[in-house]
Order: C-alpha cells, then structure tokens, then sequence
C-alpha cells in the first residue's frame, strides 16, 4: 500500500457485530486481507484473558476478578496472512482458546465490568495501528461509537449452531450438535442481557441476515457500502 493510502486509511474502523455462527469471524478476515487492514477479534481476546484467569483458578462467577489476576495478563496480538496470532506471555494460544469451554467462560468473565476495561484499551491500542476491522459484540456500541462503519450481522439459531459445530469438527474438536446448539443458546443469552456492553445493534448499524447467504455473498453487501462510504479504502482492493 502506498503511503497516501495508508494515512487515509489509519484511523478508519469497521465494526461487525453479532453473535456466535453470524459469520462475522470468516468475513471480518477475508475483508480485512483484500482492504488490507488489521483485524480485531475482540472474542479471541476474551478467550484469551479467559485463559489466563482459569489457569489462575479464578472462578468465572466470582463476584469480581481480583486485580492483581488482571494486572498479571501479558497479552499480546500479532497479525499474520493466516489472521491474527495471540500470544499470552511467550506461549501461543491462538487455537488452545477455540474451544466451547474457553468460549463458555469467557462469556461469564465477559459480564465483569473489570474484564471489559481491561480489554478495552488493548482494544484501542491495537486499533490505534492503522484502519482495523473490528469484529465483536459491543465494537459499534462501546469500544468505536464512532466508527466510520458498523454492520450487524444475524442469522436464525439453528444456521448458526450448524456453522459452529461444521468449525469445531473442522477443528478437530470433539462436538455434538445438540450440545453444541444449547450452550449458544446459553451464551446468546448472557451476551445479549448482560448489564456491561450487551450485545445489541447500533442504532446506526447496518443490518444483515447471513442465514442463507454465502460468506462471499455477505461480503459483497458489506463491500457494497464500503465503496459507497470510504471510496479511499475500496480502491485498496485493485491495488
Ligand atoms: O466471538 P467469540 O465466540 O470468540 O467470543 C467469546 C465470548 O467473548 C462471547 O460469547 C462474549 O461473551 C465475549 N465477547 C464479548 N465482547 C466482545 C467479543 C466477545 O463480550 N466484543
């Protein structure tokens, strides 16, 4: 990328929002590759502080996580081609925190006010880097009101457990998809009637049912409207 493009380009954030299997993780990557911009996957990043508190043998249901458990993560991001690698101290985590356990404790640790703040500036420094596609629950609402694009992605619970459960067994993850259904449902829940940052729409977030949609497909709606706001970073794509 040229340099003109690149100061055009920093500062600029896309927020994808949505819950488990909406596809934001698979298009949030693909679109960050061709507008070359860096990608935050905020849920990776709870994962991974949900790691590092369980090695603490913090109990996710503890009314508030000691400080000194929070203060001792050493969490660090690096992007790479294959999407983004994450680091807690010197060891890589980046597929120990894909599973439904890490996924299920995270979502409790989500709840806590503490949890959120201190993501939250790891948030905002990783996005300080340059134009970032943020991917999450709360990225149009909490973390970047003011980005310069916020989509919200949906689709019915059935197409999302099924998405989940095809990415787990891809995994070489043991799953059940009736297991696999009722903990997203679990965690739909807690997610979206949390006090802290639940998982909503921005009011002025676009809205897309992915449920019988292609990734490519979703893409092409999301592209549409980036081409049409922020004709500068659509122009990356022929570069
Ligand atoms: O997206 P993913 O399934 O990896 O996220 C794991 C959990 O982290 C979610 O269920 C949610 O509770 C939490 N999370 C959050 N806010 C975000 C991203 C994830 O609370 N922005």
């Amino acid at each position: 990328m040229d340099e003109a493009a690149t100061s055009a380009i920093h500062g600029v954030v896309i927020a994808i929002d949505g819950p488990a299997g909406s596809g934001k993780s698979t298009v949030a990557r693909i679109l960050a590759k061709r507008l070359e911009f860096l990608l935050l996957d905020s849920g990776a990043l709870y994962r991974a502080l949900a790691l590092h508190l369980d090695r603490l043998a913090v109990d996710p249901d503890v009314p508030v996580v000691p400080e000194s458990a929070l203060e001792s993560l050493d969490l660090r991001a690096e992007t790479a081609a294959e999407g983004v690698r994450l680091f807690l101290a010197r060891e890589e985590v980046t597929d120990l925190i894909r599973g439904e356990r890490i996924g299920s404790i995270a979502s409790r640790f989500s709840t806590k006010p503490e949890v959120r703040a201190t993501l939250l500036t790891v948030q905002r420094e990783i996005a300080s880097k340059g134009g970032v596609i943020a991917e999450g629950r709360d990225m149009g609402t909490v973390v970047f009101p003011h980005a310069q694009l916020k989509f919200f992605l949906r689709a019915e619970p059935e197409e999302r457990a099924r998405r989940r459960y095809r990415e787990l067994v891809e995994r070489g993850q043991p799953a059940e998809l009736p297991t696999v259904e009722a903990e997203m449902r679990v965690r739909d829940l807690r997610d979206s009637t949390r006090k802290e940052s639940p998982l909503v729409q921005a009011p002025d977030a676009i809205s897309i049912d992915t449920t019988h949609l292609t990734p490519e497909e979703v893409i092409q709606a999301i592209w549409r409207h980036v081409c049409q706001e922020l004709p500068f970073a659509c122009l990356n794509e022929t570069r």
